[in-house]
């Protein structure tokens, strides 16, 4: 006899997809409360938080690739902050066309009260148990890499994209992986997903290092 309720069954992937989406309505309500609170929309309070990663500043365009946002949008945000004093636009050394936008003292103080934006995802995650946070932290470093492929989003700083990154190298099972720059091993939970030593492997390296490391799932 059929099943009821598996004959009307949604695919997986569709379920996963409409948690996902739960989950990002939690993360937004919590992060429009936050920059809310300090009178920036989210697309400024990003740009804050994006500046406090880069200490030399981003570009314009960097900004828009990094945020994935039209080129009016960031212009028209930066220059509220301008306005708010929480960042300045200096000339780029290289190229006196190219504007750098960097974080003001000020700007550098509210990156802290926005950075915390996350926190109660970061409560629920933490009641996992480590080993399922470890597969979670896996899983969406593959999804960000498959968009990120897709060009659906600009491309992060992780070790999965690293030409340091040299997967599944190590028998131990804890640290099976080594970065190539800091001559180190570490494991899954060291993943980077946002290194400032980062540096793009080429097309090849990292197909190579990508299937090594989703061929040794543990
Ligand atoms: S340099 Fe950073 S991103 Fe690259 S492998 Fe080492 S830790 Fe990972």
């Amino acid at each position: 006899m059929t099943n009821p309720l598996e004959a009307t069954d949604a695919p997986l992937s569709h379920k996963l997809g409409h948690a996902l989406n739960r989950v990002q309505v939690a993360m937004r309500a919590e992060s429009w409360e936050a920059c809310g609170q300090n009178g920036l929309n989210p697309t400024q309070g990003q740009i804050v938080v994006l500046l406090g990663q880069r200490a030399g500043g981003l570009r314009l365009r960097e900004l828009a690739d990094e945020l994935a946002v039209s080129a009016p949008t960031i212009s028209d945000s930066v220059s509220t902050l301008v306005e708010k004093g929480y960042v300045r636009k200096t000339k780029a050394k290289d190229d006196a066309r190219a504007v750098t936008v960097r974080l003001t003292a000020t700007g550098k103080k509210l990156v802290a009260k926005l950075d915390a934006v996350g926190e109660t995802i970061e409560t629920v995650l933490s009641a996992l148990p480590e080993s399922e946070q470890i597969q979670l932290y896996r899983t969406m470093l593959r999804m960000v890499r498959e968009l990120q492929s897709a060009g659906k989003i600009p491309v992060a700083r992780m070790c999965v994209t690293c030409r340091y990154f040299r997967p599944n190298v190590h028998h131990d099972p804890e640290r099976p992986h080594h970065c190539a720059l800091v001559d180190a091993a570490f494991g899954d939970r060291t993943l980077r997903s946002d290194c400032p030593e980062h540096e793009t492997a080429d097309a090849h390296l990292a197909e190579q290092n990508w299937k090594s490391f989703v061929t040794a799932q543990r």
